[in-house]
C-alpha cells in the first residue's frame, strides 16, 4: 500500500483551502477544485475563536489572519426588552489562556490569506469545475474533464455531491432563517461598534460584530420561520420582514434595524446535515467540513470545525502508512467532537432563543468557551 502520494478535494471554501494547504505542506500532491469560476468568498462576517486559530497557525498564517481581522476585547449579550446586558465576556485575554486570538472577519479577506498559502504550498488550484459525478477517487466535471488521485476529499459544503456516495438524503430545513449585512460604522452606531454581541428574544436574535478594522459592522440576525428554506447568501431580503420580527424591541434593536435598512439586505434559510456515522468510504474517499457534519450557526463553529478537520485529516495522513490508515485516523480523532458540536449548537439557539430571556444563563452558561471548546488543539490531538 504505502503512504498515498496525491489528493483530490471537491470545494475551495474555508474547509477546502485550508485542507488544500495543510496537505501541500506536508508533502501531498493536492488538487483542488472549485465550482465558482472563480476562488473567493461572500461578503459576510465569520467569528473564528482560539481553537481554529491553532488549526490556521498549523499552515502559518494565524498572524495574517488576524491581521485583517479585529480582535475584540469585550462581547455581550442583551435583553430584547430593554437592551440590559444579561452576560458581559471579557475577550482582552483570549490570546494568553488559550494561546492563540479569537478574531471576527470578512469572510472574502480570511479566504485571500487562505488561498495565498495555499499557492504557495503548490496547491493545483482549478476553478470552473464543477463536480458532477464521481467513482471511486475519481470525479467528473460538468465540462467533461474528469480528475483521479490516491485520496478523494468532499469539501463541497452542505450539498455536498460526494456526500451522496455516503448517504442518498439531501440537507434538512432547520426552521431557522438568518438575515445578514454589511453596516458601516458611524457616529449612530459606534458605541454598538464597540460593544459588541447579540440581543437575545424569544425565537430570534440579532448578532454584530466588526470587520475591516472596526469601520464595517457585520450584522446577523436570526428567527425561526416556517415555509421559506432557500439556502443560498445572495437571495435579496424585504427590511420589512426584520421590523415586522424585531420592530418591538429595544432602542438598541431599533437603532441595528434603522443601519440595515440603508445596506444591501440578505437572506438565508438555514439548512444542515443529521450527523454521519462514518466519514471514510472504501479506505479511500472522506468528508470533511460542512459536507461532514453542516450544522447551525448558534456557536459559531462550522467553518472551525472545518479548518481543525483539514489540520487533523493533513497530520493523520501524514502520520499513517496507508490511506486506510490515515482515514480512520482521522475519523477517530475528528467524529466525536464535530458531532458533539452539531448537537450543541442546537441547543444553544434553544437556549438563546427561549420564550422567556429572562431566563437565560439562570442554569449557569453554556456557550463555546464554557463549553470547552477554546482549548482543543489540532496541531497536537492525537491522531
Ligand atoms: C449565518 C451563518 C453564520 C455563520 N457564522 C459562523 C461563524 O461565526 N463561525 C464559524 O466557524 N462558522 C460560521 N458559520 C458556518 C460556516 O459558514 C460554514 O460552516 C463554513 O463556511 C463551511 O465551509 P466549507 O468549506 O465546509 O463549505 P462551503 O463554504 O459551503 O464551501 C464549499 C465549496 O465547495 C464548492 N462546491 C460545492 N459543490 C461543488 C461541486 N459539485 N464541485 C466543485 N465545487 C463545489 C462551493 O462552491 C464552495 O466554494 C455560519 C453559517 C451561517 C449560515
Amino acid at each position: 500500500m504505502g503512504r498515498p502520494g496525491s489528493v483530490l478535494i471537491v470545494g475551495g471554501g474555508i474547509a477546502g483551502m485550508t485542507a488544500s494547504a495543510a496537505l501541500a505542506q506536508q508533502g501531498f500532491k493536492v488538487t483542488l477544485l472549485e465550482a465558482a469560476p472563480a476562488f473567493g468568498e461572500i461578503g459576510a462576517g465569520l467569528t473564528l475563536t482560539p481553537n481554529a486559530m491553532k488549526g490556521l497557525d498549523f499552515i502559518g498564517i494565524c498572524e495574517e489572519a488576524a491581521a485583517v481581522g479585529v480582535e475584540p476585547t469585550r462581547q455581550r449579550i442583551q435583553h430584547w426588552r430593554d437592551g440590559r446586558t444579561i452576560v458581559a465576556f471579557d475577550r482582552s485575554t483570549q490570546r494568553a489562556t488559550y494561546g492563540a486570538p479569537y478574531i471576527t472577519v470578512h469572510r472574502a479577506d480570511l479566504h485571500d490569506v487562505m488561498t495565498a498559502a495555499a499557492r504557495r504550498a503548490g496547491v493545483e488550484m482549478i476553478a470552473g469545475a464543477a463536480v458532477v459525478a464521481s467513482e471511486g477517487t475519481s470525479v467528473t466535471c460538468a465540462d467533461g474533464r474528469s480528475f483521479s488521485a490516491d485520496v478523494l476529499v468532499g469539501a463541497d459544503g452542505v450539498k455536498s455531491i460526494i456526500r451522496q456516495r455516503f448517504e442518498a438524503a439531501p440537507p434538512h430545513f432547520t426552521g431557522h432563517v438568518a438575515w445578514r449585512c454589511l453596516v458601516p460604522v458611524t457616529p449612530e452606531i459606534q458605541d454598538l461598534s464597540d460593544f459588541p454581541g447579540i440581543i437575545i428574544g424569544p425565537g430570534a436574535m440579532m448578532n454584530r460584530y466588526n470587520v475591516r478594522g472596526s469601520r464595517v459592522m457585520n450584522f446577523v440576525f436570526f428567527a425561526r420561520q416556517e415555509g421559506w428554506n432557500e439556502e443560498g447568501w445572495t437571495t435579496p431580503a424585504d427590511p420589512a420582514e426584520l421590523a415586522a420580527i424585531f420592530g418591538h424591541w429595544c432602542d438598541d434593536a431599533q437603532r441595528l434595524l434603522a443601519a440595515a435598512t440603508r445596506q444591501p439586505l440578505f437572506k438565508w434559510a438555514i439548512n444542515a446535515r443529521q450527523p454521519l456515522d462514518r466519514w471514510v468510504l472504501d479506505g479511500s474517499v472522506t468528508l470533511l467540513g460542512d459536507a461532514a457534519h453542516a450544522m447551525t450557526p448558534f456557536l459559531g463553529h462550522g467553518a472551525a470545525c472545518g479548518i481543525e478537520d483539514a489540520v487533523v485529516l493533513a497530520r493523520a495522513l501524514a502520520a499513517a502508512d496507508s490511506a486506510a490508515q490515515g482515514l480512520a485516523r482521522y475519523q477517530a480523532a475528528r467524529h466525536e467532537r464535530a458531532t458533539f458540536i452539531q448537537l450543541e449548537s442546537n441547543a444553544n439557539a434553544d437556549r438563546m432563543q427561549g420564550q422567556d430571556t429572562d431566563l437565560f444563563g439562570m442554569e449557569g452558561m453554556k456557550d463555546e468557551e464554557s463549553l470547552g471548546l477554546f482549548t482543543y488543539d489540532p496541531r497536537s490531538v492525537v491522531v
